[in-house]
């Protein structure tokens, strides 16, 4: 069963970088507070929503990374982004996915796309950040993650899939998946889909939002 939970998260917070504007880290707990309830909801109402937030002056591999409960913001990135602050809602998003290890490795594009999905749906300062997926990228592949299989994603629960992005993410989460999961669920190979969707992005679909 889903719902009934709306959970609010505990959130430790360690802000190791002095120069991150307060805002931006009050901007990222009140995020958090916001999209833990609504995502865990909507993918795995199981998750635990205990989290430590670090914004980390030594991480540099990118804007931010998640694992073990805690999420990790680049400092760097914090005070170049300020208004970024649904960076944790992809982020947290990952904790929510609690995949294996091998699914992270081999199912890397639909782990992100799920993510960005996730943000997508549920983030709540996209607009502000400059953060969309209304743009198709001529040229871009499903394999790309993030926007670009999100963005798909959209398209796949538009065209008559609700509830297909639940799916897919409790069939990573519990090691089913394979790509006879878009068959069995739509009646088409991924690949058909997904030029079905480039077409239709052609011809200007876009996501609602
Ligand atoms: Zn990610």
């Amino acid at each position: 069963m889903r719902s009934e939970g709306r959970r609010a998260p505990d959130v430790d917070v360690r802000v190791l970088d002095p120069k991150v504007p307060a805002d931006t880290v009050d901007g990222y707990l009140d995020t958090l507070a916001h999209v833990v309830p609504a995502i865990t909801d909507f993918f795995n109402p199981a998750a635990p929503t205990r989290i430590r937030l670090v914004v980390d002056p030594g991480y540099t591999d990118g804007p931010a990374a998640a694992g073990g409960g805690v999420i990790t913001v680049s400092a760097a990135y914090a005070r170049t982004h300020p208004r970024d602050l649904d960076v944790v809602t992809h982020e947290v998003t990952h904790l929510v996915q609690a995949y294996s290890a091998g699914t992270y490795a081999d199912r890397w594009h639909w782990v992100e796309g799920v993510a960005d999905y996730a943000r997508y749906r549920f983030g709540r300062g996209n607009a502000a950040a400059g953060w969309s997926i209304a743009r198709y990228e001529r040229g871009s592949a499903l394999t790309d993650g993030y926007r670009a299989t999100a963005r798909f994603l959209a398209w796949a629960v538009a065209a008559g899939g609700d509830g297909i992005v639940q799916d897919l993410d409790a069939a990573l989460r519990n090691g089913s998946y394979s790509d006879t999961f878009w068959v069995a669920r739509t009646g088409d190979d991924v690949a058909a889909l997904w030029s079905r969707y480039v077409r239709d992005s052609a011809d200007g679909w876009r996501p609602v939002r």
